[in-house]
């Protein structure tokens, strides 16, 4: 039987084993750090737990549903839809799908127009999208306050994008998928993801192991040590693959700060409340522990703040997210910044296999949760 090495044990690497495993391949994971999950994972702080960089889990995303995990996970949802934080006042839009009574009591005539809606159902249903760039394409189909006050921040969030660079394609689809779906968390956090695939397909990862080269079918670590291959996948990010092949392909990197506060008080429900107006660095604010009340053991609420601007300091997060929840400053306790420069990639391309190195990420599919599992997945199908 053919041994199969997977370097990286993010969910493109685990996606990969998953089912090579299925076909009785024999696969050995080997990762540079010394827990999975690679761009998802929790640490758990102070009785808290803080997703690393404010991530979602969409219920109806269709690889992650194929593994058979999503039971596993005691999903917590989010309210479908959103706050929005505009001139010291806050408006409620709720997706009439999930929240019919909410929707029709919420704000919804301050951020839509009847034409947008007319808008919305011709995009869904008959719209044909180019590649056009998601930004310039939405500014004008719609209205500019749906623009302003809710595309833009929403997908800021999504996209880590300030300018809405990715394509029309991605926006529709994750639009339709926002709509239709379910945002949320796993009760014990995002990290869940990862570890329940392991456990489904009881799979053992090597850690500590930083692949530095390969040579003569042979993966070299920097620890010295060396394992013998008949084929390896290299699930890592393109700049990683750089440093171990030839390949000469770079990408760009979208980046994201996301800072957890602790407070005694409750300012918020289970909705996200995203900030559109541009003196704020915040992008969005969330009360993780209303969504998921094990994401903090005290008595006190856990808030996570998203921005785009990775240079922004605590202390100014700090201030702008009391100047907006109006909690007292004595009352926001910092639990801990995540500042991720290389977060999602800004487009994705293909590089050739060779003849026994093939390649995954979600650098070549989409950058999300279920474009990782899928690189992952279609590598093992070529295998
Ligand atoms: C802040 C943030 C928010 C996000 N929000 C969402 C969201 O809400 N919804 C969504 O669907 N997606 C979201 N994503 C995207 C999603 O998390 C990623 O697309 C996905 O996790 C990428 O998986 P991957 O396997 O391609 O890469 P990675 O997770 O980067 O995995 C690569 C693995 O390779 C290991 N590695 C690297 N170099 C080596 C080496 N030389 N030797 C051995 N091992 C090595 C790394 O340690 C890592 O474990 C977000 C990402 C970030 C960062």
């Amino acid at each position: 039987m053919k041994k199969v090495c997977i370097i990286g044990a993010g969910l493109s690497g685990l996606s990969c084993a998953h089912y090579l495993k299925n076909k009785n391949y024999r696969v050995k994971i080997f990762e540079k750090n010394n827990f999975p999950g690679g761009r998802v994972y929790s640490e758990k702080i102070k009785g808290y737990t803080c997703d690393i960089g404010f991530q979602v889990l969409l219920n109806n995303y269709k690889e992650v549903n194929s593994l058979n995990i999503y039971k596993k996970l005691k999903m917590n949802y989010f309210n479908s839809g959103a706050e929005i934080y505009f001139n010291k006042k806050r408006y409620k839009v709720y997706n009439p799908l999930y929240h019919p009574i909410k929707f029709l009591a919420s704000d919804f005539l301050k951020i839509f127009t009847m034409r947008d809606i007319y808008k919305l159902i011709i995009f869904f249903l008959f719209n044909r999208v180019s590649n056009k760039k998601t930004g310039p394409y939405i500014k004008k189909l719609f209205s500019n306050k749906l623009v302003k006050l809710f595309f833009y921040p929403f997908f800021k969030g999504v996209f880590l994008s300030e300018n809405l660079d990715n394509d029309i394609s991605f926006f529709k689809k994750l639009l339709i998928k926002f709509s239709m779906g379910r945002a949320g968390l796993p009760a014990g956090g995002m990290m869940q993801l990862p570890t329940e695939i392991i456990k489904n397909s009881n799979l053992k990862i090597n850690f500590n192991k930083h692949l530095k080269k390969i040579e003569n079918k042979q993966a070299f670590f920097e620890d010295g040590t060396c394992e013998k291959f008949d084929k390896i996948v290299l699930a890592l990010p393109l700049s990683e693959i750089n440093k171990i092949t030839k390949n000469k392909v770079t990408i760009k990197y979208n980046s994201n700060i996301t800072t957890y506060f602790a407070s005694s008080k409750k300012v918020m429900g289970k909705s996200l409340l995203l900030i559109p107006e541009k003196q704020y660095k915040i992008n969005s604010i969330q009360c993780l522990s209303n969504v998921c009340s094990g994401f903090s053991k005290k008595k006190k609420h856990l808030y996570s703040v998203s921005s785009l601007e990775v240079e922004a300091t605590e202390k100014e997060l700090k201030l702008e997210f009391q100047k907006i929840t109006k909690i007292p400053i004595t009352d926001i306790e910092t639990i801990k910044t995540y500042k991720i420069k290389k977060a999602l990639p800004r487009q994705t391309v293909q590089i050739e296999d060779s003849s026994c190195i093939y390649f995954c990420g979600d650098w070549n599919t989409e950058p999300s949760i279920d474009g990782a599992i899928k690189s992952g997945r279609k590598v093992a199908e070529k295998l």
